[in-house]
């Protein structure tokens, strides 16, 4: 029950009748459906569970049994706890975010994470802004406004929740100047659509779906090489910031922020809550020049951070700086977590719930988030079966339960059952994990 302690008398009286009505203005109208009156003790719970309803936050912690390691809807890459302890600490604290403890001078957001930023991704510079939506248009309006964007046909993609490169370069007041297929474009696509109006080459990492067979584009190296030859820039939004070779961790090769800061792109922008595995934010790294140009634009006020993100991404970041990314990132601990640890959890929570109906199962966990698209990865699970039909249950129904417990567990339903997937549950949560399903069958 919600815990009333600090509320006044009068303000939790108040709560308590209106949960209580609300139970009966319920059970009234079931009754007028048609269905039998409920009992005391029926109404009294329904009661205790609207009570509990209005006195909890909306924004809650849930556990995530459904195996998408950056699930955009549950709040994407969880961060580490040095990250958490750095973005509480300084939210509720005031800080040098904008003053320079040397001088007693004003100074600058941007200044916290420059060298951090240079040092992980061998830029030569570098800021973060709100997201990495807001990243790509801030870049656009700063370096392109006005002139063209060269973009491959294949790349002008939607990433997610609205979010369309043409879109985005519309409201960037840049021209959208399309080259080659949807599933190929050459470096001579490129060549013949430079002109005396182009400001840039941009190439989007297309993460959140993947083109197969009869296809061709051209790499970042290239288009920097035609870049600088035609005197534009090049800037590639690489989308998840893959940071650490993700080989070794048994996925496909994918484009890392290094590797096209390497191959001297002008701006390389990511997402910070992605691969990454750090809070929201967007990351823009590479040449000096441009990212002076960035840093003054208008738009850049418009979209900074805030400062407890920006103290979890300098947490986050120098994990990378340490080597400990993948000892101490949630993401990557989850992405390498060895399939026989997630199948020893998963039956020994099978043997602790104690019935047939559920039983430890090899599953498929994915990476999600728009990153790396149809890979999976092994994983263990618990497999909760339909049950008998004639007792009213449903693996729908139970779903539902899961998801209004406390803690809320979001599973997902396969094949008519509901699959609980432990590489995304942490290993602290399977007590909790336990006894919600005890609780529900
Ligand atoms: C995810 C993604 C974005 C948007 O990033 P947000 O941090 O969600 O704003 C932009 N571009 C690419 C290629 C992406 O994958």
């Amino acid at each position: 029950m919600a815990d009333l302690a600090h509320a006044s008398p009068s303000t939790t009286g108040i709560l308590v009748a209106n949960a209580a009505r609300h139970a009966l203005v319920r059970a009234r109208a079931a009754i007028a459906r048609g269905a039998p009156a409920p009992g005391h003790a029926y109404l009294l719970t329904e009661a205790a569970a609207e009570l509990e309803r209005l006195t909890s936050p909306s924004l809650r912690s849930v556990i995530n049994a459904t195996g998408v390691i950056l699930h955009t809807n549950l709040g994407r890459a969880p961060v580490s706890a040095a990250a958490a302890a750095a973005m509480a600490s300084l939210a509720s604290t005031y800080s040098n975010l904008e003053f320079d403890l040397t001088t007693g001078d004003r100074g600058s957001r941007a200044s916290h994470l420059r060298q951090l930023l240079r040092d992980v991704t061998g830029a030569e510079d570098g800021l973060a802004v709100n997201n990495n939506a807001s990243a790509l248009l801030l870049c656009l309006s700063a370096l392109a406004s006005g002139r063209d964007v060269v973009v491959s046909r294949g790349q002008a993609v939607e990433i997610g929740g609205g979010f369309r490169i043409p879109d985005v370069l519309k409201q960037s007041g840049a021209r959208l100047v399309e080259v080659g297929t949807t599933n190929r474009t050459y470096v001579t696509d490129y060549e013949t659509a430079i002109g005396p109006t182009t400001a840039l080459l941009l190439r989007v990492h297309p993460s959140n779906f993947r083109v197969e067979g009869f296809v061709a584009s051209v790499g970042i190296a290239e288009l920097v090489e035609l870049a600088s030859v035609a005197g534009v820039r090049a800037v590639d939004d690489v989308g998840s910031g893959l940071v650490l070779d993700a080989v070794p961790f048994g996925l496909r090769e994918e484009p890392r922020v290094q590797t096209s800061v390497g191959a001297g792109a002008d701006i390389v922008c990511f997402s910070g809550d992605k691969l990454l595995g750090g809070p929201q934010a967007g990351l823009i790294v590479g040449k000096k020049d441009a990212i002076d140009l960035i840093r003054r634009h208008p738009l850049a006020r418009a979209v900074r951070i805030d400062k407890a993100s920006l103290a979890g991404l300098e947490a986050t970041l120098q994990h990378y700086h340490r080597g400990e990314a993948t000892s101490h990132i949630p993401v990557w601990r989850m992405i390498g977590a060895p399939v026989e640890a997630l199948e020893s959890r998963a039956r020994a929570v099978a043997v602790a719930v104690g019935t047939e109906r559920v039983r430890a199962s090899a599953t498929r966990a994915t990476i999600g988030g728009g990153s790396l698209p149809q890979q999976t990865l092994a994983s263990f699970g618990l497999e909760i079966g339909p049950g008998d039909v004639g007792n009213g249950r449903s693996v729908g129904l139970d779903a539902r339960r899961l998801r209004l417990g406390s803690p809320p567990i979001v599973a997902r339903i396969e094949h008519n059952a509901l699959i609980l997937d432990f590489r995304t549950i942490f290993p602290e949560d399977d007590l909790a994990v336990v006894a919600a399903i005890r609780s529900i069958l």
